[in-house]
């Protein structure tokens, strides 16, 4: 990533109180780049950062005031604000990052300042919800004794329920007393119950910094006090906070989280959406005494709004959120975790394409506070920086509690092969014996959903594929059906081969998790095998009661894709085996080898987390590999600094720039003229300063068709001090492209799919 942004001028603010007459520029959550000018109109008085409504087209949207107006419409022609928000403004530094984010991305300004206003209905005062309590001369106890010889059962048991003083929802009251709503409105007629207005406080407004900090061991005290000492400096500092999985890196930061509180600033803690557990939310009630505020996709309206509006007043004081998180307008935040820094879902891939990590990066810097990027296997591009010196570097080297690090043993699966349509090899199927007999629990590791990845046809080889993407069907037992993981689709099973119509021809071809199942139930038939995926567990409190089971030992083997990889710490699990552990390594991604690495790594920590020592066993057909190597001998520097030289030699990142250019469309034809067009003028060789800029491309993107588009790529590699944004613009922004062509641009890629 680029990182020009680091100069510490202060944006200038235009004079923040614009009266009645006066003209400013007014930024709408539109995909548009332009902040229009608008009126204000009399009796009205708005700084920048106001909230406001404005007209624009037919109707009136909330919208923020930017800055001074751009004069480029006749003072007649303007339309007038129409209303102002009672509400806090949006922060300069805010302001300022967006406008950063948008340039950096190449995104409309509009469409970047969307994420942050994400919650329009958060500038409205909150709605009550209405509280029901026993009426005040009734708890008097004035005309309660003569009134309750007349109350049925039902009714004597809500006032029985509600003699507590409590106000409760109506809802509530159902479920506590076990009768119905009708009863509460009787009650209501008759005087003993009273309705009240109750107003949702805003997430997290107490927590208590002081509340059981742990005892940190010397490691994590000169961590800890480093962070503090930074946080108190009150300028940008990035610091990677490195440490082997269970060395106490949550338990670490959270005193750097406890030290912005002392501060008075709000905190936010990114994690990536899949880390979002319960067990971690546990953990933070447990040392602040009361719950985060939370953010991610699956909040209620109400919670988002709530949410929303006590970040930006001020009241909410944590966050714990995914990538989203980051744009919230907090009030005054002071400090910023990354956890998993190295995960791949901090990129967002559509719409504003962005990196969450690097984007905390720059609000943190913007901000003048420290972020701190957390990982047990750092990025490529965060251990370059934390080797180059330009982040402080903390490191927590063994497992906390003297818990050991897991043995890792590789399976070589050209010697060691399980039978005919089996995936577990005579190896793996020992030690998972030893294992169960001991009382143990077992893992087995595959990141692939549903049955089988490939059905074909053994008449006459015809594959089941997508009919919109460039990708096989997915068999699902459980559903009964074939899936498309790109896009959703989905179809039955066909009785007959739709290319030769031979029945009953189908063949299953390679393992998913439900394979998986089928082989561990056959092979211990005597023991509870769970298969622990995204699509197992539908809803949050189904993965909840799943995890309960098996931490109660009810379960002994889990089948789980990545959704266990993270945050879990199952005392009892001693063995992982990864069915499949070079699953990640095909297609040449640029950092195929990278994040298998982190997603091994991760899933190894999971076992023996803690006093007994825990056994990893990758299945593997090339346990020559260096990966392989690597995560037998556990020299984790060793495989990054041998990552980091082929990146240089390739001059891949971090020791250059990328950009991936996106043409897709529904006419291949038309895909293809643009993308050739581009091509044809894409940038080539040298910039007038020496540096080097080239272009790949146009081809067929690996995943030529998604959705039933067309996709063609291209790709700029340029020297890192290019200006490779303000290049791509004038490159791609000379040309008109088509309204049924869609050119996205990706700087700093993370896939190439
Ligand atoms: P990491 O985030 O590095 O994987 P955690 O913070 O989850 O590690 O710590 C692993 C386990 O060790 C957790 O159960 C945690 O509560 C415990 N632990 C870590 N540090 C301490 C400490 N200083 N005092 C008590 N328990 C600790
Ligand atoms: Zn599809």
């Amino acid at each position: 990533m680029q990182t020009t942004f680091l100069n510490d001028q202060d944006q200038e603010d235009f004079a923040p109180d614009h009266r009645a007459g006066g003209v400013v520029s007014v930024l709408v959550p539109y995909p548009v780049d332009k902040a229009y000018d608008y009126v204000v109109p009399a009796g009205m008085v708005v700084g920048a950062g106001d909230y406001v409504i404005v007209p624009l087209g037919n109707r009136d949207i909330p919208a923020v005031v930017w800055g001074t107006a751009a004069g480029d419409v006749p003072a007649k022609k303007l339309k007038a604000i129409v209303g102002r928000y009672d509400f806090p403004p949006m922060p300069a530094v805010q302001r300022k990052f967006l406008d950063w984010v948008a340039d950096y991305t190449m995104s409309p300004r509009g469409f970047v300042m969307k994420m942050s206003l994400s919650v329009p209905a958060g500038l409205e005062p909150p709605a009550p919800a209405k509280g029901y309590r026993l009426a005040g001369d009734i708890l008097a106890d004035i005309k309660a004794d003569g009134l309750l010889r007349h109350l049925n059962p039902k009714q004597r048991a809500v006032y029985d329920l509600l003699s507590d003083g409590h106000i409760r929802r109506l809802g509530e009251i159902g479920d506590e007393a076990g009768v119905g709503t009708s009863v509460v409105k009787t009650l209501l007629k008759k005087g003993v119950v009273e309705e009240v207005d109750i107003y949702s406080p805003a997430p997290c407004r107490n927590p208590d910094p002081h509340r059981a900090s742990a005892d940190l061991s010397g490691d994590q005290q000169q961590a800890a006090q480093t962070m503090q000492a930074l946080l108190d400096e009150n300028a940008f500092h990035t610091v990677l906070l490195d440490g082997v999985t269970g060395a106490g890196k949550t338990e670490t930061y959270y005193e750097a989280v406890a030290h912005a509180l002392k501060n008075d600033k709000q905190v936010l803690i990114l994690l990536p959406e899949i880390a979002l557990s319960n067990a971690f939310l546990e953990r933070f009630k447990a040392r602040f005494g009361c719950a985060p505020a939370l953010w991610h996709s699956h909040l209620t309206p109400a919670q988002r709004k709530n949410t929303w509006r006590g970040v930006a007043s001020g009241e909410t004081r944590v966050v714990i959120g995914a990538r989203s998180a980051l744009f919230l307008p907090y009030a005054d935040l002071g400090l910023i975790i990354v956890d998993e820094e190295h995960d791949p879902a901090y990129k967002q891939e559509d719409g504003v394409i962005y990196h969450a990590r690097d984007m905390a990066v720059v609000r943190a810097s913007m901000g003048k506070f420290p972020v701190v990027l957390v990982s047990a296997t750092p990025s490529l591009e965060t251990i370059h920086n934390a080797w180059n010196g330009r982040y402080h570097h903390l490191h927590l080297k063994a497992r906390f509690g003297g818990a050991m690090l897991p043995e890792i043993h590789l399976i070589d699966m050209r010697s060691d092969k399980p039978d005919r349509q089996n995936f577990i090899s005579p190896t793996l199927r020992r030690v998972t014996q030893e294992r169960l007999e001991a009382g143990e629990q077992v893992l087995y590791f595959l990141n692939r959903r549903g049955y089988a990845p490939l059905t074909l046809c053994r008449t006459c080889g015809h594959r089941m594929a997508c009919p919109r993407c460039t990708a096989w069907l997915v068999e699902h037992k459980s559903g009964g059906n074939l899936q498309c993981h790109h896009c959703g689709f989905s179809q039955r099973l066909p009785k007959t081969c739709p290319d030769c119509n031979d029945e009953h021809s189908f063949a299953a071809c390679g393992p998913g998790v439900e394979r998986i199942y089928e082989e561990a139930s056959a092979c211990f038939p005597d023991k509870h095998v769970m298969i622990l995926a995204s699509d197992t567990a539908e809803s949050n409190e189904e993965l909840k009661a799943m995890l309960a089971q098996i931490h109660s030992g009810a379960v002994d083997i889990i089948i789980g894709t990545q959704i266990i990889a993270k945050g879990h710490h199952f005392p009892n699990l001693t063995l992982v085996g990864v069915i499949d552990a070079d699953l990640g390594l095909a297609g040449g991604d640029l950092r195929a080898a990278e994040r298998t690495y982190q997603l091994l790594h991760q899933v190894a920590g999971r076992a023996g987390r803690a006093q007994k020592k825990g056994v990893v066993y990758l299945q593997s057909f090339m346990p020559d590999h260096r990966i392989m190597q690597a995560m037998e001998s556990g020299a984790r520097d060793e495989f990054l600094e041998a990552e980091s030289w082929e990146r240089e030699q390739a001059h891949m990142p971090p020791y250059s720039r990328l950009a991936g250019i996106i043409v897709s469309g529904r006419e291949e034809a038309q895909v293809i003229a643009v993308a050739k067009q581009l091509g044809r003028t894409s940038p080539q060789g040298m910039t007038e300063s020496g540096l080097s800029i080239q272009t790949l491309g146009p081809a067929p993107a690996p995943l030529a068709r998604l959705r039933g588009r067309y996709r063609y790529r291209l790709l700029v590699n340029a020297d890192k001090p290019v200006n490779l944004q303000k290049i791509v613009r004038e490159w791609v922004g000379g040309f008109k492209i088509p309204s049924t062509v869609r050119v996205q641009i990706d700087i700093d890629p993370q896939s190439f799919l």
